[in-house]
């Protein structure tokens, strides 16, 4: 399962982005509480991502 985490981490940003553009109350700099836990499960799973893309 390779690129598992860099699929998840990818649909975290498009998700995180998608609501970004939909919403009323998200700007680039202050998110409502679901654009930041959508903001925040991304950045874990960048996190992540890099992480491991280190240790290699
Ligand atoms: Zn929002």
């Amino acid at each position: 399962m390779p690129d598992d985490l860099f699929q998840r981490y990818q649909a975290a940003h498009r998700a995180h982005q998608a609501h970004i553009s939909a919403c009323t109350v998200c700007t680039d700099t202050a998110y409502c509480r679901d654009g930041a836990l959508l903001w925040e499960s991304f950045v874990r799973l960048q996190d992540a991502y890099l992480q491991r893309k280190r240790r290699r």
